[in-house]
């Protein structure tokens, strides 16, 4: 049977997924079996979500009633008195997900979904559910249910820390970090961002979580785990998880964006980029008559370099959320540079020749040539850019979207971040 629930934690702490470790080791006790966890990320746009918008789907291999333990643990560990918490939990007990419920986890990765549409499917299929307040979490919840294994490709292994030092900064070593990496990239991502020389593995907020390492391989994960140096932690947990996906991201025109969700775009820049005070950095793509502003935003770093080389005509795909008119780019892939060029003096010998006075010509300084050109010449720019996938710097990185070193043998050239 599946169990997912969310909503449980507020800006004051807490986390779903810690609930989702404690349950398991409640539920592994009680029933005698294992049980597995699926960590499942939902549309990261959402206005109501607390930090990362996660929420947890249980495996257990058999069937049971085990609403009792899940609601005492959600009335112990949630943050009830919080005004933005509203648990919900949904109990599938069935060989096969339905249709409309893994369509409904698919558009809660990507829309706004409303909590009618939950009930109405929780009630069609005659689900059993636990609502807490106004039980918005039962989105959640449904949506975790209808992730499927295909939907989660990646893993996290996730270090809680003990109760008595969430009070208390972190401690983890940053060179034994720098090793880790070192030892298990690409197999693992996101644990460092090398550029930045930050530790991303490890949260800054309250939340019980020590670290998380993410990957594709459970023994490469594993391996780095073991690398790092750190306070004890007390709990240990493996999530198969839609993290590391680009499941939010759908193929669109510039005339079919809604506010709210993610999209790639293929498009051609209509005006060169430009960056304003603060470093964000703005460039307009167009495609069939539609304008489309996408930024850069500072926290994206180097990505920004990328973005600021493109120019009138380049043909690029821009993919990121949809924000009040605006595309927030995650990634840029640069399909066709446009040939640029500036008025100069004409080329000889590979350098720029010397003008001999106003109307008088140009002279090679190397092989002493002289050219009799009233006018300038057209000479073309070299591109400081190349065609292939970019992305952002990895502390800048969204939990869905999928690294660059993830999707490589696609045919064209990819530029990892790291
Ligand atoms: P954390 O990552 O720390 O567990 P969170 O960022 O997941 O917290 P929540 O506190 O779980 O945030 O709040 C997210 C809320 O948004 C939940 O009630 C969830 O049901 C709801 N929600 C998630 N995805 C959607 C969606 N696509 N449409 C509407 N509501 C959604």
């Amino acid at each position: 049977m599946l169990i997912g629930i969310d909503d449980t934690d507020s800006k004051r702490g807490m986390c779903t997924t810690y609930l989702g470790t404690l349950l398991k080791k409640a539920l592994e006790q009680e029933l005698n079996e294992t049980v597995q966890l699926r960590l499942v990320r939902l549309n990261p746009t959402i206005r109501f979500k607390t930090r990362g918008n996660a929420s947890i789907c249980i495996f257990i291999r058999h069937s049971y009633d085990v609403q009792d333990i899940v609601r005492e643990h959600i009335e112990r560990m949630a943050h009830l008195d919080d005004d933005n918490t509203h648990p919900g939990a949904v109990f599938f007990d069935d060989d096969a997900i339905p249709a409309d419920i893994r369509c409904f986890a698919r558009d809660a990765v990507h829309a706004e979904l409303c909590l009618e549409n939950a009930t109405e499917l929780i009630d069609g299929h005659g689900l059993d559910f636990l609502s807490f307040k106004s039980g918005r979490g039962l989105i959640g919840a449904l949506a975790a249910i209808g992730a499927t294994v295909e939907n989660c490709s990646s893993y996290e292994l996730i270090a809680y820390r003990f109760e008595r030092n969430f009070a208390k900064k972190r401690y983890i070593n940053e060179q034994s970090v720098w090793r880790a990496d070192a030892a298990t990239y690409p197999y693992t991502w996101d644990t460092l961002d090398r550029k930045g020389e930050a530790v991303i593995c490890a949260p800054h907020s309250l939340d019980p979580v020590l670290y998380g390492i993410r990957g594709d391989d459970p023994n490469q994960i594993l391996a780095a785990q073991r690398k790092i140096i750190s306070e004890p932690f007390q709990y240990l947990t493996l999530y198969r998880t839609n993290q590391g996906t680009d499941a939010h991201v759908r193929p669109a025109q510039i005339r079919e964006l809604e506010e709210g969700r993610s999209y790639k775009v293929t498009a051609a820049v209509t005006r060169a980029p430009w960056t304003i005070t603060g470093g964000h950095t703005f460039v307009l793509v167009g495609d069939s008559g539609a304008r489309l502003l996408c930024v850069a935003f500072e926290p994206t770093k180097q990505f920004r370099t990328t973005v600021r080389e493109l120019r009138v005509g380049d043909k690029v795909v821009v993919q990121g959320s949809y924000v009040k008119n605006c595309l927030h780019l995650e990634k840029l892939r640069v399909l066709e540079l446009c040939d640029q060029y500036k008025s100069g003096n004409p080329i000889c010998c590979d350098k720029s020749m010397k003008s001999l006075g106003q109307d008088k010509g140009f002279k090679c300084s190397k092989c002493k040539a002289v050219k009799d050109v009233r006018l300038k010449c057209q000479v073309s720019i070299k591109r400081e850019v190349a065609p292939g996938a970019y992305e952002v710097t990895p502390s800048a990185r969204r939990h869905l979207a999928e690294p660059l070193i993830r999707g490589h043998n696609r045919g064209y050239a990819v530029f990892p971040s790291r």
